[in-house]
């Protein structure tokens, strides 16, 4: 009996994709099964009964519109998404020839099939399946069941010491019957619906709410609070940005604003103007996730960034790959050179933490250091790293992955 309410069947001929979209998936938290077999398939369906299909058209021994009149014959009630390099046209009959079958369809994707609508599909379908409204949502955020959790971020000194200097506010939603929520499960539902100012407004207030605490209580630690394309169609962001700073009395070269590029950005001249109107007030930029399409090189050029962050994605592969090392190595030089600094994310084991450092990464994230933590247990960690003086020893728990990560003295 499988436990995971989120379960992903990918049919695909191409394993490379299977893979991709499996990786994607299960950071996600989906448990996925992948084939390349229509036979396998059908029985898949029946044992492993999933919550989402992912379904290539084009398929050797049978195509996927066989495919979905299967599916509508064993009565699956997972919803579907139909991949495929053919042209919308053909997706969108696909599409529309499941839905009057009474499959429950959630779109198509053609190929090649861009992650961040992956991404997007996959936190659909799991929005739709915990089965929360965008009512429920504009309530959370307006009776405050959102919360904020900080992922310690430390940075390398002139002489390799690393202390915690920072952290970056990532968001929770603590729902009354389900539980605690991930932001995959809700911020697509959030930048469609528009509540994503709201939301952010709120992260934001919070996180320069505990700023201030910190600096009372004599600790100097910066944020990285996380912004999506919708804010940046907005010429007042800036200004309220430095009201909420002004409001608490906190200087705003200790605020960072993680940005990424989504197909979703809409003028460029409105997100310059906010993003340079927010460098002069002395709020900080990071690229995130660089290397993955949602951030792009042609940002880089355009943007007034000072941080480049590595996407997890590379990082957790260097200690395997070849390929991954070559990418993180070059990615710090290309943010060095172009006078930013460069964090890895996805910092999971010592050997990783290792091989960064050798490349000179400045600065690191990642369950090796610490899992996202509330506000006190942050000031706790910084004091801990504090009291380690200069020289410290991280223990890999990387095996014990699910609970905390330790750091004691040497
Ligand atoms: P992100 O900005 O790239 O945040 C880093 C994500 O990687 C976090 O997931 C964090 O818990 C996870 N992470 C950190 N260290 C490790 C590690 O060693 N290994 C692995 N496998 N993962 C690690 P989280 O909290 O689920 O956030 C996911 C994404 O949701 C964030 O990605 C960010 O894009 C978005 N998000 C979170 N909070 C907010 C928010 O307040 N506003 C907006 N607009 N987006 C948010
Ligand atoms: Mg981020
Ligand atoms: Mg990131």
């Amino acid at each position: 009996m499988n436990k995971n309410a989120n379960r992903l069947l990918i049919i695909d001929d191409e394993p490379e994709i299977c893979n991709l979209f499996s990786a994607v998936a299960e950071r996600l938290g989906f448990d996925v099964r992948t084939t390349g077999e229509a036979d396998e398939f059908i029985r898949l369906n029946q044992d492993f009964d999933p919550t989402v299909v992912i379904l290539d058209l084009h398929m050797p021994q049978a195509d996927g519109i066989e495919l979905l009149r299967c599916l509508a014959d064993d009565k699956c009630r997972a919803g579907i998404l139909v991949v495929s390099g053919a042209d919308t046209r053909v997706l969108g009959s696909a599409e529309r020839l499941g839905a009057n079958r009474g499959l429950n369809m959630l779109g198509a994707m053609q190929k090649p099939v861009q992650l961040q609508e992956l991404r997007g599909k996959l936190g659909d379908a799991k929005t739709a399946q915990r089965g929360f409204t965008q009512a429920d949502l504009e309530q959370a955020i307006a009776t405050g069941q959102l919360l904020v959790l900080f992922l310690p971020k430390v940075a390398v000194h002139d002489n390799g010491d690393w202390s915690v200097e920072g952290s970056e506010a990532l968001v929770r939603w603590d729902h009354p019957k389900l539980g605690i929520l991930m932001p995959d499960e809700f911020i697509p539902m959030a930048e469609e619906t528009g509540l994503i100012k709201p939301l952010t407004a709120f992260v934001l207030n919070e996180t320069v709410t505990q700023m201030r605490r910190w600096c009372d209580l004599g600790l100097d630690i910066n944020v990285a609070v996380n912004v999506g394309a919708q804010l940046l169609d907005d010429l007042e962001f800036p200004d309220r940005v430095s009201d909420v700073l002004a409001q608490h009395g906190v200087e705003s070269s200790k605020l960072i604003l993680e940005i990424t590029e989504t197909a979703a950005m809409g003028d460029r001249q409105t997100s310059m103007d906010v993003l340079t109107r927010l460098r002069l007030k002395g709020i900080e930029l990071a690229i995130d996730d660089f290397g993955t399409g949602y951030s792009s090189l042609k940002q880089l050029f355009y943007m007034p960034f000072s941080e480049l962050k590595i996407d997890a994605s590379f990082v957790l592969e260097v200690a395997e790959s070849h390929e991954a090392r070559t990418m993180v190595e070059t990615m710090v030089q290309l943010a060095h050179n172009l006078g930013m600094s460069a964090c890895c994310e996805g910092v999971e084991t010592q050997e990783i933490w290792d091989f960064v450092a050798s490349v000179n990464c400045d600065k690191v994230q990642g369950f090796l250091i610490s899992r996202p933590i509330d506000s006190d247990s942050l000031v706790n960690l910084v004091r801990e790293w504090q009291a380690a003086g200069r020289t410290r020893k991280i223990i890999d728990v990387a095996s014990e992955r699910r609970s905390r990560s330790v750091v004691t003295a040497e």
